[in-house]
């Protein structure tokens, strides 16, 4: 079963007022025309479909099969413009839709970026999470942030406050399956026994000792993974992205329309299905030899056997919302990152050896004083 939500399907959405193409706004969490202020509430109906068919899985393996289904952004036929840009330094492709092209990469800042190819090879999202939280509020809770980061250098804060920050919009997989599992196990049960030992006196003396009595075991269990992520960006650092999870897929999701990202970067993903599958195809392994392991009776197990079938495997491409501040120090480049959708931050920073010497030389002179007073 294949469901592919053509771009055909996607109306767009022109101003009432002007005709002009409306953007997603934020801080008003609606449409709005960026020539004549005009605000329009964001209906589903508009999409052209019903609401509830719209974010549609599609097979996997007819996918990885067949790599020329649902491939395209479609632009043409929902009237885009597409333009894509590749950055020099750290490789990050950039889409933009319908206008602004951005001087310096959103991911590193480096000011090399180039045209980029945009081949037909690349798979459409087919929904996204529209952003919730608004540049204002989102400079705000950074500030904050900053201000709880002690050894940071005073150069991190500034960049708190102009307008390094970037929202950009970055690919995801989400995989669903049905999954079969058997297993088989040895299991163990702990047992005390008494042991005579000879204490440093040469005295005897009683103890308990831990023993385990191992039992065959088998079993058997049903698990659905729905809406399992994996990352297709390669701009923002992997470690970052996974703190500032999760993203409420399951729930929240909207129908890919361009309003939701014309006025936004789009980063085109670079991890593909073929190698997003893999990744996933390892997470659930790994994922269903923990649900067997707790199934397995007694207080330890070894030896444990899994064998399972995959079934029904669909995927989805999305895009979800993220907040962006890139930065140099020294040499290198550092990222804060926050969840465009909850809020959540989660950032790398260098430390200001001046800050953390004259902690240490404060809390050396604190024990001093602490030494001195006490005689
Ligand atoms: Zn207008
Ligand atoms: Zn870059």
């Amino acid at each position: 079963m294949t469901a592919t939500l053509s771009p055909a399907t996607v109306g767009k959405h022109p101003c009432p007022e002007c005709g002009g193409d409306l953007q997603w706004n934020a801080a008003k969490q609606a449409l709005v025309c960026p020539y004549c202020g005009t605000v329009v509430p964001w209906a589903e109906s508009k999409a052209g479909q019903p609401g509830g068919a719209m974010v549609a899985e599609q097979d996997l393996l007819e996918a990885l099969k067949n790599p020329a289904s649902g491939r395209g952004w479609g632009d043409a036929a929902a009237g885009q413009k597409k333009r894509e840009v590749q950055c020099q330094s750290c490789h990050a492709i950039s889409v933009f839709v319908d206008g602004k092209v951005a001087k310096v990469c959103d991911f590193c800042g480096s000011p090399s970026i180039i045209e980029h190819e945009s081949s037909n090879d690349a798979i459409t999202p087919q929904s996204l999470l529209p952003f919730k939280i608004s540049d204002g509020q989102m400079r705000e809770s950074l500030r904050k942030w900053y201000g709880s980061r002690w050894f940071a250098p005073n150069k991190l804060k500034s960049a708190a406050l102009t307008d390094t920050l970037s929202g950009v919009y970055l690919p995801y997989w989400t995989f669903d399956a049905h999954v079969s599992a058997q297993w088989q196990a040895d299991a163990g049960h702990y047992y005390y026994e008494s042991e005579n030992y000879r204490d440093n006196n040469g005295t005897v003396q009683t103890r308990q000792v831990q023993r385990t009595r191992w039992e065959p075991a088998a079993g058997s269990l049903n698990h659905f993974f729905d809406d399992e992520l994996v990352p297709g960006t390669t701009g923002v650092h992997a470690p970052l992205m996974r703190k500032i999870e999760p993203f409420p897929t399951l729930t929240d999701l909207k129908p890919y329309s361009p309003e939701f990202v014309r006025g936004w970067t789009v980063e085109r993903y670079q991890i593909d299905l073929h190698q997003a599958a893999k990744v996933n195809q390892q997470d659930m392994e790994q994922q269903m030899r923990a649900l067997c392991a707790q199934q397995v009776p007694g207080d330890t197990y070894r030896d444990l056997q899994v064998g399972a079938r995959y079934e029904g495997r669909s995927f989805k491409h999305i895009l979800v919302p993220v907040w962006l501040v890139s930065y140099t120090y020294g040499a290198r480049n550092f990222q804060v990152v926050a969840n465009g959708y909850t809020g959540a931050i989660a950032g790398e920073q260098p430390y200001s050896w001046v800050k953390i010497f004259f902690a240490a030389l404060l809390v050396l002179l604190l024990i001093l004083i602490g030494v001195a007073a006490s005689r």
